[in-house]
């Protein structure tokens, strides 16, 4: 087990109250990106768990699941794979949809990106509502993936997105 260095990580989060909406406290993940050492620590803390995994492939969730995604990819020798919002990619696509507060949003990965029985771990910044994280599970099942984990630096607790994800046991490194 590696030692991770949770205060350094949590002290570069910038909550920025009323953004993008008044009422939402926006965790801000940038000054973490812009420190060397904290943005090392997240990625070997949200890899650390899956590096006996014989994870295939990490799927990337736009945008800031992509900026994570990539470094853990290298990290755990796996392949890296977008999965974005509609319209983004360019090639066939297979897609989930999913409820929003108001209204709905989809989200696409390449329909050739993710091999039958694939290991996939997913990966993005903030668990909140859990809708996110959802979609994704599903469309990684749609493609015939194997989901063998879900990665992010941080939960919004109060919004209780783990309890949708039962079936994944999400792996989490700070809780808020
Ligand atoms: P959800 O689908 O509600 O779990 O929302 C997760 C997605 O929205 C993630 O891609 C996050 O980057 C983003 N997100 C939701 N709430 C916040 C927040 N308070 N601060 C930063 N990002 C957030």
């Amino acid at each position: 087990e590696i030692a991770v260095d949770l205060a350094l990580i949590e002290s570069r989060i910038r909550d920025v109250p009323d953004f993008p909406h008044e009422g939402i406290l926006f965790k801000d993940i940038t000054p973490l990106l812009a420190h060397r050492e904290a943005f090392a620590a997240a990625v070997d803390g949200m890899s650390a768990p899956f590096r006996a995994e014989g994870v295939d492939h990490v799927v990337g969730l736009e945008a800031r699941g992509f900026i994570f995604g990539a470094p853990i990819a290298m990290a755990l020798g796996a392949g890296f794979v977008p999965a974005r919002k509609a319209g983004k990619l360019p090639a066939k696509t297979i897609d989930r949809s999913y409820d929003l507060e108001y209204g709905t949003a989809t989200v696409e990965i390449h329909a050739d990106a993710i091999a039958p029985g694939a290991r996939v771990l997913i990966v993005d910044d903030v668990l909140a509502t859990g809708g996110t994280g959802r979609a994704a599970v599903e469309l990684v099942r749609k493609a015939g993936g194997t989901v063998v984990g879900f990665s992010v630096l941080m939960e919004l607790a109060a919004l209780r997105g783990r309890e949708m994800l039962p079936d994944v046991e999400p792996h989490i490194l700070l809780s808020v």
